[in-house]
Parts: structure tokens; C-alpha cells; sequence
């Protein structure tokens, strides 16, 4: 059953997606270009000033001839996100390591950062924010991420600011956010949101540019529909590479 519905997602996300939608994506700043390069599912590479950054690395993205990490971040402690594997396959001697704090407990070279904190970072400004659900758990009166455990990033470079959701409802903090310009969404369920909610969070804190990842099995046209009209840019990239 797990195969025919996987297959089914990824036909359905090429016929969407079309071939070239894995190219990273290039946003210029005042301090120089930022790079992002989607990797698999909410595995992504960012690249800027010579610095290389990876957002939870974690199998099965192939990391084969990728550059090694300056900084690693990681969002939380599920294995779509947290893979200890992925992080050795990507450090080198001096990689530092930026993680929500039930995070520390397993990967240990990782420093804490927790919601509300914030690090500078070779040039970058690191927020920590809340993700967590609101509803949706793995039996009544359980969440599959609660509140205050798990980290989303709002990430500022050159004054551009870039935020990736980690996994999270449309929660009061996501729709508050302000001046955000390039947005990672995540949707999915049951552990995260469906698209529709995931368009309604979007248009509340109105990024310039939304790229929703980490969104296995969501109707991608969905979520692209919601946000006709509103002057949100939607970018539809391939985060499930075959
Ligand atoms: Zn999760
Ligand atoms: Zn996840």
C-alpha cells in the first residue's frame, strides 16, 4: 500500500513539476547572491559568500559531491530531519551546529537554540521560531510536534530574509510573521497541514516568493490555486527526485 501510494505522489508530482524544477534558486542580497538547492524532502542546501549551510540533512538526499557544511541547522528530532549519518557525512573539522534543544540530547556537537533565540552567524542572522501543531497528532490528546520543541528558522542575509517552516500547522506565529521574502512551507499530512491551510497561513504573513518543501502526497495545484491573485509568487520545485 506504502509503495502504490508513493508512486502515485511522484507521478503525480512530476507531471506537475515537469524535469528541471531541482535547479537550485538564486536570490540576490546586498552582501552578495544566496544559493538554495532543494536536496530531498526538507534536506536543503544553502550557499552564500563561500559559506555552506545544510537545513536538516538527512537521508535519502545524496550528498555525494556536495560541498562539505560550515554550519549545519536542524530543525527537530524526527528522522526526515534529524539523520546523525547525513551530519557526519556532511561535517568537517570546525562544522557548527545550530539545533532545537531535544535535538542536543542525540547529536551532540550540536549548540542549543530554541524558540525566540537568535545567533549571528558569518554574516547571517538566525532565528529560531516556533513550529508545532495545533490539532494534529498520533492519538487523541497527542501532537505529532508540540509546542516549544521544535525550531522553524527565519534565516537573514544581505537584508533578505528567508524562513523554512520545519514541520508545523499554520500556526498564530506563522501568520504573524513580518517582511519575510522567500518562504519554505511545509504541508503534508497527517503530520503537518493540508495545502489549503497552508495557502491561508501563506497569505497571512505574505512572503514575496512561497517554495513549498517537505509536502509528500499534497496537491501542489491545491495550494497554488489558494494563492492566485494575492501577488505571492509560488515557485513549484521538485523536492522528491527520483
Ligand atoms: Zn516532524
Ligand atoms: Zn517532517
Amino acid at each position: 500500500m506504502k509503495l502504490i501510494l508513493a508512486f502515485a505522489c511522484s507521478t503525480f508530482a512530476m507531471s506537475l513539476l515537469g524535469s528541471a524544477s531541482t535547479a537550485p534558486q538564486t536570490f540576490p542580497t546586498s552582501t552578495g547572491p544566496v544559493k538554495i538547492t532543494p536536496l530531498y524532502h526538507a534536506s536543503t542546501l544553502i550557499e552564500a559568500g563561500g559559506k555552506v549551510i545544510y537545513l536538516d540533512p538527512a537521508k535519502p538526499a545524496k550528498f555525494n559531491g556536495l560541498p562539505k557544511a560550515d554550519l549545519i541547522l536542524i530543525t527537530h528530532i524526527h528522522p526526515d530531519h534529524m539523520d546523525p549519518t547525513s551530519v557526519s557525512a556532511v561535517s568537517k573539522s570546525g562544522t557548527d551546529i545550530l539545533a532545537a534543544p531535544a535535538v542536543v540530547e542525540t547529536v551532540k556537537a550540536a549548540k542549543p537554540i530554541a524558540n525566540g533565540e537568535t545567533k549571528i552567524w558569518q554574516g547571517w542572522t538566525i532565528d529560531a521560531v516556533p513550529a508545532y501543531n495545533i490539532q494534529r497528532g498520533p492519538a487523541p490528546g497527542k501532537l505529532f510536534h508540540e509546542k516549544g520543541r521544535d525550531n522553524g528558522y527565519v534565516l537573514t542575509y544581505g537584508g533578505v530574509r528567508f524562513y523554512f517552516s520545519g514541520d508545523t500547522e499554520g500556526i498564530p506565529e506563522m501568520r504573524a510573521l513580518k517582511n519575510i521574502d522567500v518562504a519554505f512551507v511545509c504541508m503534508n499530512l497527517p503530520y503537518t497541514m493540508p495545502p489549503e491551510e497552508a495557502a491561508d497561513a501563506v497569505k497571512a504573513f505574505h512572503p514575496k516568493v512561497v517554495i513549498p518543501y517537505h509536502y509528500r502526497g499534497s496537491d501542489l495545484a491545491v495550494f497554488k490555486k489558494k494563492l492566485e491573485g494575492t501577488g505571492i509568487e509560488v515557485r513549484l520545485l521538485d523536492w522528491y527526485p527520483q
